[in-house]
């Protein structure tokens, strides 16, 4: 430790435990600062991860060994989307598969192994052209050189409470995911656009039969996606339906749902076995609007895998990894994937502007 001319505190960030690594950290060897804002000294970070879902932890474990010290803000979901479901079986490397919210934990404490911290925070408002980057959050203001978002797309549900007691226990938002736990089975889709067609016909798969169930009368999906739902011989669309009840809370299974007609009112039940969401999905994004470049669903438009943009020019020190700039893939090794991909590259820019 040493002190500035300042006379304000200076602590080392970058501490090479290992003289293997000595030759890739020390070109960014630097010391974290402290900047005066107001009359409260802030530290400034070489690295903050927005989101601890498996793109953030990922991002976490590759900086944390890079000696970035990183510090992860969890949001509203500690350990994203796979803290809600339970078996996942396509992560390589459990044979057997294993429970989502263990996948999370391990993550976790390989990135705190590495000098990860991690805060419950939730991320109000950010200055991505200010240096340091100023992230205005639910605990606080923090300053850092580096920001990496992993804040993810949450899916859409229907909000009904047996919804989501059964979430991971026959209800799921991604057919990808869990079509393989229904084969054989009976099952319906929920949504009228083209996610849900696709999820349809991708579940029939899998399932005997897949009841596409519709609020409306007429449907958002494009003419052709529609069409592929209605001509499968497994597929039963059923309009002007809600679904007001999921059955089998108590069994933790779901059983069945009950319906109800909007024209007429009536109440049916209608016995399946999984319940698959297909309303969309809504990317965490929503506070860089203006600062960086989304698409037209607020997805970020990431190039170069996990560059971001501002008006089509790289923003400096911030990058995208996950859900919340892949609209097409949405799996945890995806996500995981650009997680790697976003440390890297936050480890290469500190290291091109050590001063
Ligand atoms: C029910 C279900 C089952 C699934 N099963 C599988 C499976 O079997 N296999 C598979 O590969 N994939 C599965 N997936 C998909 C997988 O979970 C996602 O692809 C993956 O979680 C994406 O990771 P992520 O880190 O990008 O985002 P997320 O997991 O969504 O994490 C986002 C993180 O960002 C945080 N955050 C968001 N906004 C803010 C903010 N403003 N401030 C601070 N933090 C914020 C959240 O709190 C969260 O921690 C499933 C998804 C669901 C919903």
């Amino acid at each position: 430790m040493k002190r500035s001319e300042a006379g304000a505190l200076w602590v080392p960030t970058h501490f090479a435990k290992n003289a293997k690594w000595m030759g890739r950290q020390g070109r960014g060897l630097r010391e974290a600062s402290k900047i005066d804002a107001g009359n409260l000294m802030t530290e400034i970070r070489d690295t903050v991860i927005l989101g601890s879902g498996c793109a953030g932890l990922t991002a976490a474990i590759y900086t944390g060994r890079a000696g970035l010290k990183p510090l992860v803000l969890e949001g509203h979901e500690p350990g994203g989307q796979l803290s809600i479901t339970t078996l996942v079986e396509n992560f390589p490397g459990w044979p057997d598969g294993i429970q989502g919210p263990e996948l999370i934990q391990n993550m976790k404490k390989q990135a705190e192994r590495f000098g990860a911290t991690f805060q419950l925070a939730h991320l109000n408002r950010v200055e991505l052209g200010a240096h340091p980057i100023r992230l205005h959050t639910s605990e606080g203001e923090i300053h850092t050189r580096t920001l990496i978002v992993a804040s993810g797309a949450s899916a859409r549900w229907l909000g009904l409470p047996s919804e989501q007691a059964l979430i991971g226990h026959g209800v799921s938002s991604c057919a990808t995911c869990d079509g393989f736990f229904f084969r054989g089975k009976e099952i319906a889709v929920v949504g009228g656009g083209d996610s849900a067609m696709e999820e349809a016909l991708f579940l029939t798969r899998f399932a005997s039969k897949v009841t596409l169930l519709h609020r409306r009368e007429s449907f958002r999906a494009s003419k052709i996606m529609l069409e592929r739902a209605m001509a499968h011989p497994n597929i039963e669309l059923r309009t002007n339906t809600v679904v007001e009840e999921v059955l089998g809370v108590e069994e933790k299974d779901v059983r069945g749902l009950r319906l109800r007609d909007t024209i007429n009112g009536e109440v049916c039940e209608l016995a399946i076995s999984g319940l698959f969401l297909g309303i969309g999905h809504d990317p965490n994004a929503k506070m860089f609007a203006g600062q960086m470049d989304l698409d037209e669903d607020g997805y970020i438009k990431s190039t170069g895998n996990v560059l971001t943009t501002r008006n089509g020019v790289v923003v400096p020190g911030v990058f995208a990894c996950g859900d919340v700039q892949d609209r097409r893939y949405r799996q945890a090794i995806t996500a995981a994937g650009s997680g790697c991909m976003a440390a890297l590259e936050a480890e290469k820019y500190l290291e091109e502007h050590a001063h």
